[in-house]
């Protein structure tokens, strides 16, 4: 039987456009990423879809602005320049992270607390002149460590002589939330950062799936895998960033009642949530207040999720984050406690 030539003419115009539309499917789902080293830690952006490559061109030049504005070690930052006795805008970036620092030091009984910076510069973590401070040296730096030390008067930051502020604990945090509202205000839809363990995602992604975000573990590489939508997923380590002396290690996040490194009884705590600022602040909190503690706070606010993986291995997840974990292989789920709500 013979068709019209009308009719073929028709089906392979329809071939043509199934075919093309395809190809511009994959084409859009196609990651471009932007990898570079940012804030003290490895950055890698990923966004998919044509508006991507300009967006992340943007969003690093934003990263490296942040990174200007609120490192301590860069000179002539908002940050370095508060510690060195000028006042800094309340308004700007420094002075925003500042309050979100602050909010969440209230929020945390001060397990969080970014006036820590005398007792940090002790051990010598931000020169890499790693030393261990006597109890007096510890215990006058921390005279010159809280919130009474900082002042907010017409618009304006300013701090005490010789306390200081350090925005280690949440900056990243904050970088990956502006990371992400870059991207999304460049048409960006779907898109995932990393900012050294500090991810967050923009969106699903472009197959309509949720992200699969690794849980760093120190021992054998990867604690598991959690599956999340939009938001954040951080994690502090006592692993990141430590040295050894004598045979004890030493790492870099204090526990502000000593001003010596939190020995809490967590390895790593990994936060889930909307904000990334929040979850960055929120993982240093709880690797301070330890697995007891922590579980305790997590209760009270069910908005976040955790896995925290503790000395002895016990792995502490919130229920809420239970049915996103699958654990990696070399763990075993007996290992694992749920926190109930
Ligand atoms: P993170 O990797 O987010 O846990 O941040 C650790 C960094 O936060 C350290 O390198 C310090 O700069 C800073 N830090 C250490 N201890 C605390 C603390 N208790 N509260 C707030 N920031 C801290
Ligand atoms: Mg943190």
């Amino acid at each position: 039987m013979r068709y019209p030539r009308k009719i073929y003419i028709v089906l392979a115009a329809i071939a043509a456009l199934a075919l093309f539309s395809r190809l511009a499917r994959t084409r859009g789902e196609q990651p471009h990423t932007r990898a570079f080293f940012a804030m003290d830690t490895p950055v890698t952006l990923t966004a998919y879809g044509p508006l991507a490559p300009g967006a992340l061109e943007s969003t690093e030049k934003l990263i490296r602005r942040i990174e200007n504005e609120i490192s301590v070690t860069v000179s002539g930052s908002a940050v370095a320049r508060l510690n060195a006795g000028e006042k800094i805008p309340s308004d700007g970036i420094a002075g925003r992270v500042l309050a979100a620092a602050f909010a969440m030091r209230q929020e945390t009984d001060g397990a969080f607390d970014p006036t820590l910076y005398p007792a940090l510069l002790l051990w010598g973590f931000t020169s890499g002149k790693h030393v261990v401070p006597s109890r007096g040296e510890l215990d006058t730096a921390l005279r010159l460590t809280g919130p009474e030390h900082i002042k907010r008067e017409r618009g304006l930051y300013s701090l005490d002589h010789g306390s200081k502020i350090d925005l280690g604990g949440i900056g990243k945090g904050w970088a990956s939330d502006a990371a992400v509202d870059c991207l999304r205000a460049h048409g960006v839809k779907s898109a995932i950062v990393n900012l050294g363990g500090n991810v967050r995602t923009l969106g699903f992604r472009p197959d309509g799936s949720k992200w699969r975000v690794g849980v760093r573990d120190p021992e054998s590489g990867l604690l598991g895998v959690v599956t999340v939508g939009e938001g954040a997923v951080i994690t502090s380590g006592n692993y990141e960033r430590f040295f050894e002396k004598d045979g004890v290690r030493y790492w870099h996040i204090l526990d502000p009642h000593t001003g010596e490194p939190a020995r809490s009884g967590s390895v790593s705590v990994t936060v889930t949530g909307e904000s990334g600022t929040l979850c960055d602040a929120l993982s240093t909190a709880l690797f301070v207040m330890g697995p007891e503690k922590g579980a305790k706070w997590l209760r009270s606010h069910p908005k976040y999720g955790a896995v925290i993986l503790g000395e002895n291995g016990t792995i502490f997840v919130t229920k809420n984050l239970a049915a996103a974990l699958t654990l990696d292989g070399a763990r075993s789920a007996s290992d694992m406690r749920v926190i109930e709500p």
